[in-house]
């Protein structure tokens, strides 16, 4: 045991890798640990990617009260961090002809401070959403809404926060926490790790973590939520995200054009005892299409790409839990499910003031720089004649890799140097969008194995191979059901 830690970060997700940015900003040693062998494991690479306005969740909790301070910070995050966010606005809409949930949202979002929400008529509607079924009759459009990049935002949290002085270890599951405030010791696989304060970021896990410090005063109850995905450019039949009404599950299903412009379907609400299982279902898929093929009519399910499941942190109190514990120095930041990724940003904010709270003093660190390069360039797609002549030069930075994304070589290596390894096909893919198009990796694997195999001793198959085992409805399933049901 060497170097002592102000702060351990447990969990390097959206809201780890948030606090750790942070916190960046002060001279503090800093440690994110992660399970994962990347940032972004969890819910985070696994949502609606929504920047929700803020009207969905009452001012009496705090998922309500946090949700539009942390929408405000996107634009300049983005600014900063280049993680891809754009305010498409959203909207709720209703077939019904009464507008009355409309306005319970809307008074709903002025007591948590929105200024950019209106009730909007059928005939606008249909001018703003001319795709969508001609029988709605009213919607509440949340003109600041939109839509992010959640795995890049962290990822580029992450980056910023290491380049400014943070730590990372990955594959560093905790096990156990000793010790008191001032001298807490995080045991894990790769070591243990002497800290002042704890943060317990551990998304669906926040529970188990909480009780290697004895506390047990909530838990969490895991809720899936599956999406269909569709291939890219499949997202300009919507301009805004579109959400139904509200259910008592929440947000419900809503469909969205992705920043990258697939069109992106879900999600439904199941609750699962197991926290990691990502498996898709074809039923609970073609539920899914039904409802948004009531929406949107010209939903083709031949456009799809590919199914995923997320796991939201839903907690027995069903709010965010920040706080510092009666465990003096151990900060709860759990039940983090939606709006986590849209509050985060305003989440890290107020762990900043739990530690100064607590006794932390905060000192500017003077290196802090708040900028971080863009990885993906968002361009047009050039046509494939333009890119064939650098498909199969030698190696070389122009040398495209993923031919449906057009991920150069030099993008790749570019991902992988910038603090954070990245060990395997998904952690480039992340990065890159290599292997994301219509091919889904067929033509690149091999290619981004060469590369990866040439530039770093740490990329490692076995979890690229172990996940390629997750079940997931592929694109003939889905199909085929869907006819066979239609045959019935
Ligand atoms: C289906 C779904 C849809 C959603 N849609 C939206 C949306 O549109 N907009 C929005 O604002 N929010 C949305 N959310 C919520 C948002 O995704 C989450 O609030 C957010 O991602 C939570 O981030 P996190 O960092 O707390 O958790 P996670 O991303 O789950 O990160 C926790 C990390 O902790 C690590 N960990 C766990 N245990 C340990 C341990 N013992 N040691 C070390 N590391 C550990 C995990 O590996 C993981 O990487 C959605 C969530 C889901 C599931």
């Amino acid at each position: 045991m060497e170097k002592h830690y102000d702060v351990v970060i447990i969990g390097a997700g959206i809201v780890g890798t948030t606090i750790a940015r942070q916190l960046s900003r002060y001279r503090l040693n800093i440690l994110i640990v992660e399970k994962g062998i990347d940032v972004a494991m969890g819910a985070t690479k696994a949502n609606s990617a929504i920047v929700h306005g803020g009207y969905a969740e009452p001012h009496t909790t705090l998922k309500g009260r946090l949700c539009y301070a942390g929408r405000q910070a996107f634009a300049r995050l983005n600014e900063e961090l280049n993680f891809g966010f754009k305010e498409s606005g959203s909207l709720v809409v209703t077939a019904d002809d009464d507008p009355a949930p409309l306005y319970r949202l809307l008074e709903q979002g002025r007591a948590n401070g929105l200024t950019d929400l209106r009730i909007v008529s059928q005939d606008e509607l249909r001018e703003m959403e001319p795709q969508l079924t001609p029988d709605l009759k009213w919607g509440l459009l949340c003109e600041g809404a939109g839509v992010c990049s959640p795995y890049e935002m962290a990822i580029a949290m992450a980056e910023n926060a290491i380049m400014n002085g943070a730590e990372l270890k990955l594959e560093s599951e905790v096990k156990a926490i000793g010790g008191s405030k001032g001298n807490f010791v995080v045991e894990t696989p790769s070591g243990s790790f002497q800290t002042r304060y704890v943060i317990n970021a551990a998304g669906v896990q926040a529970d188990v973590v909480s009780q290697m410090v004895g506390l047990d005063d909530f838990s969490i109850l895991p809720r899936s939520g599956q999406y269909l995905l569709f291939a890219r450019g499949s997202g300009k039949a919507v301009n805004h995200v579109i959400f139904g009404l509200p259910t008592e599950k929440g947000k419900g299903i809503l469909l969205t054009s992705t920043i990258y412009e697939n069109l992106l379907i879900g999600p439904d609400a199941s609750e699962q005892e197991d926290r990691e299982d990502t498996s898709t279902d074809v039923q609970r898929m073609a539920a899914i299409y039904d409802t948004c093929k009531d929406l949107y009519p010209g939903l083709d399910a031949k456009q799809f790409l590919r199914s995923f499941t997320g796991i939201r942190a839903r907690s027995s109190t069903d709010d965010f839990l920040i706080e510092e514990t009666k465990v003096p120095g151990f900060i709860q930041v759990a039940g983090i499910q939606s709006p986590g990724l849209t509050a985060s940003p305003a989440i890290a904010e107020m762990v900043e003031g739990l530690l100064v709270s607590s006794g932390l003093v905060l000192e500017p660190n003077p290196d802090f720089d708040p900028y971080r390069k863009p990885i993906i360039q968002h361009k047009e797609l050039r046509p494939l004649r333009e890119i064939k002549p650098l498909l199969d030069i030698p190696s070389a930075p122009e040398k495209v890799i993923c031919r449906c994304e057009q991920v150069t070589e030099g993008e790749i290596i570019d991902a992988c140097g910038r603090g954070i390894p990245v060990k395997t096909i998904d952690g480039v893919k992340r990065r890159t969008r290599a292997s994301m198009g219509w091919c889904q990796g067929t033509f690149c694997r091999p290619r981004i194995v060469e590369v990866m195999q040439r530039i770093t001793d740490e990329f490692d198959a076995r979890f690229d191979i172990e996940h390629s085992g997750v079940s997931r409805v592929e694109k003939s399933e889905l199909l085929d059901f869907l006819t066979s049901r239609a045959d019935k």
